[in-house]
């Protein structure tokens, strides 16, 4: 960010009250101080962070996380650390690479760190749970769940624990997306409160140890389509019927969410004993199945309610 030089002098002139002459005889003695090898800007910002004054305050003003759009380049953000998860590697034409995801929060949502830049991986070590992070010049997205992330590359910056930023209660959930099943659309993200009433055997499929992608089996190698030759992993997929007292709908649950329900469990009965009739918080997509010519929820999010929400939403 360049500023120019009456834009530097106006800012310390509102900022300190200082005459405009007062500060053009610092910027001066500055210049001959460094015998000339500045130019009167770089002299102009010596002096402004000299009398403490922040010339870069309104425009590297701080996102709050339901501020983030996707689409956003230079977002900062001061946020509480939620979990951090394990780095993953991934091959792709020869190049090996690393991401870091870190989930934060703050007093309206949260949100998850995508980091791509080395150095800030290696910072990640030094990360605990329950830090606040200071984001500096991180870029949003939308994923394909529907949800915005904070991208960090090579320009972004991470302070961890920054002098004078505390972040009160962080909101992890948001309400504001709950539907009745038959009041959903395609293409929409919900969440849905209700009662599984049917489940069908997992089946399961190998996946990318990095996106999550099926892989495509050749010979003994298994390849994602994005990132190569990659480790396969395993992973459940579980297709339930959920309802709610206005209607049921199909849910897909992959991997962590499936795993959530099946825990461990391999015999068929004891995932239908575990799983049938409990009441849960389903989050994701509604889809159109153009086969069978009807909506289903792909749950990227599933929740046991706690049980004042049950009493709460068996009141209505
Ligand atoms: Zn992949």
């Amino acid at each position: 960010m360049i500023l120019g030089y009456e834009t530097i002098i106006n800012k310390i002139i509102d900022t300190t009250g200082l005459s405009r002459q007062d500060i053009e005889v610092k910027i001066n003695q500055k210049l001959k101080d460094l015998q000339d090898l500045i130019s009167r800007e770089g002299a102009a910002h010596i002096i402004a962070n000299e009398l403490n004054v922040k010339l870069f305050d309104n425009l590297n003003r701080s996102l709050k996380v339901n501020q983030v759009e996707a689409g956003l380049n230079s977002v900062n953000l001061i946020a509480k650390v939620i979990n951090i998860y394990e780095i993953k590697t991934f091959h792709k034409e020869n190049r090996q690479g690393r991401i870091g995801s870190i989930l934060v929060g703050d007093e309206t949502g949260a949100i998850r760190l995508v980091v791509w830049d080395e150095k800030l991986i290696e910072l990640i070590k030094d990360i605990k749970q329950g830090d606040i992070l200071k984001i500096n010049n991180s870029y949003s997205k939308q994923n394909n769940n529907g949800f915005k992330e904070l991208h960090l590359g090579s320009k972004s910056q991470i302070i961890i624990n920054p002098e004078n930023e505390t972040i009160q209660e962080v909101k992890i959930n948001s309400s504001s997306n709950r539907k009745q099943i038959n009041d959903v659309n395609e293409n929409e993200f919900v969440e849905l409160f209700g009662t599984i009433v049917q489940v069908f055997e997992p089946k399961y499929y190998n996946s990318c140890n990095v996106c999550n992608k099926k892989l495509m089996q050749e010979g003994e190698l298994f390849k994602c389509p994005e990132h190569g030759n990659v480790p396969p992993k395993k992973v459940p997929i579980l297709n339930i019927f959920f309802d709610d007292g206005t209607g049921n709908i199909r849910a897909v649950l992959f991997r962590d969410q499936a795993e959530k329900l099946i825990l461990n469990k391999t015999n068929f009965e004891e995932i239908k004993k575990e799983v049938l009739g409990k009441q849960l918080i389903l989050k994701g997509k509604i889809n159109k199945n153009e086969l069978f010519n009807r909506l289903e929820i792909v749950v990227n999010n599933i929740e046991e309610p706690k049980p004042e929400i049950i009493l709460a939403e068996m009141q209505k």
